[in-house]
């Protein structure tokens, strides 16, 4: 790799020697050792088809050709481009430059796949097989399903990814919305008014990401020397600012401190972009007592109340609603009921992420429908297990490998702070890095470094190759 290259990936000018003794220092490394990358080869024979070859397909089709060796082994995914999500909040800062983080898909792929440039439009389970758009079909005996998360724009009135940027309102979660913001924040502290910052009712990809981009937006108005004449809130669905509670009450006095009010079960339900109001429902459990109808007697019932309320701003940041892709909910591939079932994630058990219908599917990342955060650092932990229980499958042996749920978040609290949220399926904190000498239930400098410096070379050079 040229050193051109090496720039444009890792977003610093550094030999990569040094980014490995950095890494190192960092504990990256160590940290990637736990994560149980080592699968013994198999001989065991599969037609194998991954739909899908962002940060978890192609984390495992890598390690996938390097552990089975006459495995027939096909990757769908039409993209030409392999994007760095996380990046996206960092260029939305200013930190990065939008070359930054992305690279070819084709540079991507590991060698010995077989990459099928379409989309996925149906999934037979029973019969397996997958059909792309024009018509192909691809049969296969297993089937790893790793196509993210559809991001449902439309689902909020009036909003829509082509309007991005109009009346103000953005978004970084789409690689041109994040460049659209950074000026447009940069605006906003200049000129002043009220900054809304809201989240949204499905499960989300890094639900820490709107509070990062609203910290930061704080944090800039304060460089600037205008915080005076910006107002900050921040909407959230949720009934707590986090919900982790190792992490929580930092980052609910981070919010104080810096004089950013936070509502709570608030819904975005559209956006008028001509006059900048934000539509909302305020959702309220009430207790109310009715008559039991087989008893007569008085019980008491719950109920869900939907209160709308406006609000109007200046400059507007959300994330869209999002759930499983359309043809995973028409593939009956979705939990049937409970709480993941309206978005249709992915029926998998949530330690061996072996599908609970369908014993030949292995589903992980962001499809997946297990009660964790929706984060590439939960994927790097998902990959080892299901690669280790896929190859269970093949060779006919019980899937054993088993996921704790662990994902972080680094909620980055301003420029040169995160508090690096690290949990399991238990809400427990799950240091993996050697900061854990720190404070980690406070925001910490060292996880600002490893969020800007490490993280993304160690995503492009350790995880999608398969060795951590
Ligand atoms: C703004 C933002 C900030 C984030 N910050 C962090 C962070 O700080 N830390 C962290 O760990 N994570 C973060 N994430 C989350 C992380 O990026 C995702 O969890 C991760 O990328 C999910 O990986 P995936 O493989 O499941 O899906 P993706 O990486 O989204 O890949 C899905 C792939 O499937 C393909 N695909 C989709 N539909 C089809 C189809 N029908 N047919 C064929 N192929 C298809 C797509 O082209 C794509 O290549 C962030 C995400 C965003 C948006």
């Amino acid at each position: 790799m040229s050193k051109a290259q090496f720039e444009q990936v890792t977003g610093f000018d550094v030999p990569r020697r040094m980014f490995l003794k950095t890494a190192a220092a960092f504990g990256v490394v160590a940290a990637a050792g736990g994560s149980g990358c080592a699968v013994s080869g198999s001989n065991a024979k599969a037609k194998i088809v991954i739909v899908g070859g962002g940060a978890a397909g192609i984390s495992m089709a890598a390690r996938l050709v390097r552990n089975l060796r006459k495995a027939d082994i096909t990757l769908i995914d039409p993209a030409s481009l392999h994007f760095y999500q996380p990046g996206f909040t960092l260029i939305a800062a200013g930190v990065y430059r939008p070359g930054q983080v992305y690279r070819k898909q084709a540079d991507c792929m590991p060698r010995g796949v077989k990459w099928v440039r379409k989309t996925v439009v149906a999934v037979d389970p029973a019969r397996n097989t997958v059909t792309v758009e024009g018509g192909g079909l691809f049969p296969y005996d297993f089937l790893v399903l790793t196509p993210g998360l559809q991001l449902n724009w439309e689902k909020v009135e009036g909003l829509s990814l082509k309007t991005l940027g109009q009346g103000n309102v953005h978004s970084i979660y789409d690689f041109e919305g994040s460049q659209k913001t950074w000026p447009a924040i940069q605006a906003f502290v200049k000129k002043g008014g009220r900054g809304l910052f809201a989240d949204t009712y499905t499960k989300l990809k890094c639900g820490g990401a709107p509070k990062k981009i609203c910290l930061l937006t704080e944090h800039l108005a304060r460089k600037a020397g205008t915080r005076q004449n910006v107002k900050i809130d921040y909407f959230t669905a949720s009934k707590e600012l986090y919900d982790v509670p190792y992490f929580t009450p930092r980052l609910k006095e981070i919010y104080k401190e810096r004089d950013v009010s936070v509502s709570l079960n608030v819904r975005v339900k559209g956006v008028d972009t001509q006059a900048k109001k934000v539509f909302f429902n305020r959702v309220e459990k009430i207790k109310k007592e009715r008559a039991d109808p087989r008893t007569g007697k008085p019980v008491t019932v719950e109920e869900t109340v939907m209160t709308p309320f406006a609000e109007e701003y200046d400059f507007l940041h959300l994330p869209p609603p999002q759930s499983a892709p359309d043809f995973v909910r028409e593939a009956g591939l979705g939990w049937p009921e409970g709480k993941l079932a309206a978005e249709a994630w992915a029926m998998v058990d949530k330690a061996t992420l072996v599908h609970l219908k369908y014993p030949n599917i292995v589903c992980l990342g962001d499809v997946a429908g297990i009660p964790t955060s929706k984060t590439g650092a939960a994927i790097r932990l998902q990959v080892p297990v299901a690669v280790k229980n896929l190859i269970a499958l093949i060779e006919g042996r019980a899937p054993e490998a088993k996921y704790d749920g662990y994902a972080a978040c680094p909620i980055i609290t301003d420029y040169g702070h995160v508090l690096m949220c690290e949990f399991d399926y238990e809400k427990k904190p799950k240091i993996s890095f050697p900061l854990s000498l720190l404070d980690m239930s406070k925001e910490q400098w060292a996880g600002w470094l490893l969020k800007v410096y490490v993280l993304k070379p160690m995503y492009f050079y350790g995880m999608l190759p398969g060795y951590c």
